[in-house]
């Protein structure tokens, strides 16, 4: 038995999934004749009670398009230091829209409706780049799985508009905010002019992203996801996938938030463990004694068919998931009990 949790990624299609791709209705999506992927885009559409929406075949490539159509080439947008979009994309600001990112501090990958007016504000002459985008992230990768308080982002979207800046949410986890905190889809559709959100996270899919927005974002979204070379023809196969998933995998998203927890409960309890970080959602992130070294604990666990990531500065990264089962949980509990 291999316990991975190097990502929630991973996960396998179920059989209930697997069945409701092999019996989708399919067409050519290009021509927008697929059904089961308009089906899934309407779904989401109405889910965040946003325009329109957009199939993506990764979260990475939702994100790159969502900068592209809020940008010109030598424009600047503002996100954390510890965003996907600018750390995890390949450098994809810049080679696809040919955006800078002014980078702003903050724990856990959260900054302030304080700290963005401070780096909005200066010089805005001929030196400058012009500030066209705030993109932020929820739940927080690198910071963690961190949810944001909707009250801090309310401010942020009122900062955003005052400075003319459209606001992104790069939602590839947003579920796990939204069950962890209770909140509603819609309140986030109101907040932000486009939210990519991840099919192929938590939620167990195999593939697939969206993009949400107005209409007439979704049509330049559209025309750049061409462009990208991510438009697709029999799609609905995988957008059967996505329609499954949103139907089933949603609250179930709790169980995973419960056995981070737990790990969290362990991991704090035993001697080799320096530091537990705040665990709100699925992901839990650690530091073991210098006498063990993060390097040789995740080869030391791997020897025991227990993968795990390193997050560089000594960080350790754990990620709950749908095919991490309560017997795998046991047997993880216990070996870390034991290390
Ligand atoms: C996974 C992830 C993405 C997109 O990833 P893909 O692998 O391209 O689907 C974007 N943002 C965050 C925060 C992520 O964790």
């Amino acid at each position: 038995m291999i316990i991975d949790l190097i990502s929630d990624t991973v996960t396998k299609p179920t059989k209930g999934m697997l069945d409701a791709m092999m019996n989708a209705k399919v067409g050519d999506d290009v021509f927008k004749m697929d059904p089961t992927v308009n089906a899934l885009q309407e779904k989401a559409a109405k889910l965040f009670g946003m325009e329109e929406a957009l199939f993506f075949p990764s979260g990475t490539m939702a994100n790159q398009a969502a900068i592209k159509l809020h940008t010109q080439p030598g424009d600047k947008l503002f996100c954390h230091k510890y965003a996907h979009v600018y750390n995890y994309e390949g450098g994809g600001a810049a080679f696809n829209a040919g955006v800078t990112c002014k980078l702003i501090d903050g724990a856990r990958g959260m900054f302030t409706a304080t700290q963005l007016q401070e780096a909005v504000v200066g010089r805005s002459d001929i030196h400058v780049p012009y500030s066209k985008l705030v993109c932020i992230e929820n739940t927080t990768n690198k910071g963690g799985g961190a949810c944001w308080d909707f009250f801090e982002l309310k401010k942020i979207q009122k900062i955003s508009k005052e400075n003319n800046l459209a606001f992104h949410l790069d939602g590839a986890r947003l579920f796990n905010a939204l069950v962890e905190k209770k909140e509603s889809p819609k309140h986030y559709g109101q907040l932000f002019d486009t939210i990519s959100i991840c099919l192929s996270k938590g939620l167990g899919a195999p593939i697939g992203s969206i993009l949400l927005g107005s209409k007439e974002d979704i049509e330049k979204a559209l025309r750049i996801r061409k462009l990208f070379g991510g438009a697709m023809r029999q799609a609905g196969f995988l957008a059967a996938a996505g329609i499954y998933a949103l139907d089933n995998h949603i609250e179930r998203l709790s169980e995973d938030h419960q056995k981070a927890k737990e790990i969290g409960t362990v991991l704090k309890s035993v001697s080799y463990v320096t530091k537990v970080e705040q665990i709100e959602t699925n992901i839990v992130i650690f530091y073991v004694d210098d006498k063990i070294g993060d390097e040789n604990f995740i080869n030391k666990m791997k020897e025991k068919n227990i993968l795990l990531t390193p997050m560089g500065e000594g960080k350790i990264r754990i990620v709950t998931h749908l095919d991490f089962t309560d017997q795998m949980h046991e047997v993880l509990l216990k070996d870390l009990k034991n290390f």
